[in-house]
């Protein structure tokens, strides 16, 4: 396989030839049950940056690691940044890049529903402001078609998908399933027509959850490699679409 370009890896020459598109991974440090990594999120937009990177030669920025998570702070390790902060920080980061000639920005979003709000706010300003191009990537709405597994927390889905990226970190034997009550409200799994998107991250649910399954919210025993290797092949492949529009205008 081709190796991933990474801005960080490049000389300032290199950048005066680059051609104007980037990805930067966004995704956080949280709780992912007691079977898989605090980096989850991050390493799961890290691996589809890289991929697409190796691929078709546009380069990654650095990630950033951290999200916005209150609702897992029920459990060590996990970092929750302020939204307000964050929006900053990618702001200037876009800022930054933008005036040295990239012109469309990919952003893949491996933390989901709560970490779109700022996202689209950083985004909204900079397209405004530098008359440039951000496409938002979420892996959970782009591969809604697979209909692989309902969304949860470190749930089948996820599970698999690092089965793919980072197998010697998946402690399978620590896998436990979890089912909690619907909520009346809110539903946040993109393949199912009672999608909300009107999430609030919340500690209550977090901490009946902590309690119940380590922090899952789903079914982790259905993981497997050849639904992970699935999920990965199709969202590296509509990222090398993606990047071939953007090259065709
Ligand atoms: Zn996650």
């Amino acid at each position: 396989m081709k190796r991933a370009k990474r801005l960080e890896e490049l000389t300032w020459e290199d950048v005066e030839r680059e051609e104007g598109i980037i990805i930067i991974p966004v995704g956080s440090v949280e709780q992912h049950g007691r079977h898989l990594p605090l980096g989850t999120d991050s390493m799961v937009a890290i691996g589809l940056a890289e991929e697409a990177s190796a691929r078709t030669g546009v380069p990654l920025a650095p990630p950033l690691w951290y999200g916005w998570s209150p609702h897992h702070m029920v459990l060590p390790g996990t970092v929750t940044v302020r939204p307000e902060v964050l929006e900053e920080l990618l702001y200037d980061i876009i800022a930054s890049l933008s005036e040295h000639g990239f012109k469309h920005f990919i952003i893949i979003n491996g933390h989901r529903v709560v970490n779109i709000p700022w996202i689209q706010l950083a985004s909204a300003r900079a397209k405004e402001d530098f008359g440039i191009e951000v496409y938002i990537f979420d892996p959970a709405y782009a591969s809604k078609e697979l209909k692989i597994g309902e969304l949860g927390h470190a749930e089948e889905i996820e599970t698999s998908h690092m089965m793919v990226l980072k197998p010697e970190l998946v402690r399978k034997d620590k896998i436990e399933d979890s089912s909690p009550e619907e909520s009346f409200l809110y539903h946040f799994d993109p393949a199912s027509p009672k999608d909300t998107l009107c999430y609030i991250p919340s500690r209550r649910k977090m901490e009946e959850l902590a309690k119940k399954s380590g922090g899952v919210n789903g079914k982790p025993s259905k993981a497997s490699l050849e639904i992970g290797e699935r999920y990965h092949e199709h969202l590296v492949a509509r990222l090398v679409e993606l990047i071939e529009r953007i090259r065709g205008v």
